[in-house]
């Protein structure tokens, strides 16, 4: 469905945000280099100036103190975090009528035309809105603003920490594409970019004036709707009301070729199903402890098979142990001539990080280090790109035509 032209989208992106909210109630941390995630044993969060001396993410607390003495380490205080990222959104809400909540530190939101003459322009509306986070929660945010979602939330990285970047006329935009890199466009998934850079793409803007109708042929409809956001057309909808963490469950799926009946792959392909939905899950700071999975032969027969787990996880390993016997036994039952051209994972009853019980023999918590290593795998991917690290089951992937 299109959007009204009209409309523009803003998104709001806190800098090193679990930092800032400590640093905001601590002023004698202001300038100090400052890492949270004591509790977790490695740096999760750090300030600007602890990345300068060089304290980089996972970094294991014990090293940094014998190496940086001088930097200020403390535990999370979710419960903080939490408070301001809903006070941002009541700012947001105080200036534009329709606020989606994407993540604890950012968000995305309308702006009508109204708003914009209501504020004398597209500048002031924003520097307003900025300023006054500012402001009040000592905290600062770097803002985008642009025709759609993706235009939005490609200007808000562009200028970080503390900056804004509105782009309203299409010199601009372009200008913001030919600046963003093709490994940083939101939402292209892990095996897509080699593919893109292998066909000459280097940047955004190479993306956006790629032939759409061989992405349309060739690559999934969630890439060729991108390519349609990127250059302006408005597909993504804001959905106002969404509290990613309160999803019940989270889903990866992705359809190979050529299909087989080889337990190998098909494990595989699941196994890198998994590690994405697993992935997904602890961005959100969710954990499942009931998955189901199916794999789909080329007559679109779904297989399914699920499994509860005696404890709430997000580890990969955990729940690929689990599947491995039930996905060998659906593969056994396989007719001669069956091939499966698709895999999926759910993870269902997903429960917030923070509500999980505690058990009493501190087994969850036994878990929950496991969870601290993969949170840290995720940080290097973040980092290096999505193969950088994968477990080895996931390696031997076939050729990729549809991931969601
Ligand atoms: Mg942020």
């Amino acid at each position: 469905m299109q959007k009204s032209a009209e409309n523009l989208f803003l998104h709001a992106d806190g800098d090193s945000f679990f930092v800032a909210c400590e640093v905001s109630q601590h002023p004698e941390y202001i300038g100090k280099p400052v890492v949270v995630g004591e509790d977790r044993g490695i740096a999760v969060a750090m300030s600007y100036e602890a990345k300068k001396l060089g304290v980089t993410r996972g970094m294991p607390v014990f090293k940094i103190k014998k190496q940086f003495p001088s930097v200020v380490i403390l535990p999370h205080h979710f419960d903080l975090y939490r408070k301001i990222s809903k006070n941002v959104h009541d700012i947001l809400l105080s200036y534009l009528e329709e606020v989606e909540v994407y993540s604890i530190d950012e968000c995305f939101a309308t702006v009508k035309q109204s708003d914009i003459r209501f504020a004398g322009s597209a500048d002031e509306l924003v520097k307003s809105i900025k300023d006054e986070i500012q402001n009040t929660l000592n905290v600062t945010y770097s803002f985008g603003l642009g025709r759609t979602k993706a235009l939005a939330k490609t200007a808000s990285k562009l200028n970080k920490p503390n900056g804004m970047v509105i782009l309203t006329n299409i010199k601009d935009e372009e200008q913001a594409l030919k600046k963003t890199s093709i490994d940083d466009i939101w939402g292209i998934g892990r095996r897509t970019v080699p593919r893109l850079r292998d066909m000459g793409m280097k940047t955004a803007y190479d993306f956006v004036h790629y032939n759409s109708d061989y992405i349309k042929k060739y690559f999934s409809s969630p890439l060729f709707h991108l390519q349609q956001e990127l250059s302006g057309s408005s597909i993504y909808e804001l959905d106002p009301n969404a509290d990613p963490r309160d999803q019940k469950s989270i889903q990866s799926t992705a359809t190979f070729k050529p299909s087989t009946n080889d337990l190998q792959i098909i494990f595989t392909e699941l196994s890198s199903n998994v590690e994405r939905a697993c992935e997904h899950a602890r961005s959100l700071g969710l954990m499942t402890n009931f998955i189901s999975f199916f794999i789909k032969n080329t007559d679109f027969i779904h297989h399914v098979g699920s499994s509860h787990l005696t404890l709430y996880t997000t580890d990969p390993g955990i729940i690929l142990n689990k599947l491995e016997p039930l996905l060998y036994e659906l593969v056994s039952k396989l007719k001669d001539n069956e091939k499966i051209r698709s895999t999926g994972i759910t993870l269902h009853n997903l429960r917030k990080y923070e509500n999980v019980p505690r058990d009493l023999f501190g087994v969850q918590d036994g878990y929950e280090a496991k969870n601290i290593i993969e949170e840290v795998s995720d940080r290097i991917r973040e980092k290096f790109g999505h193969d950088a690290l994968k477990r080895a089951s996931s390696l031997k992937v076939a050729k990729k035509e549809n991931r969601s």
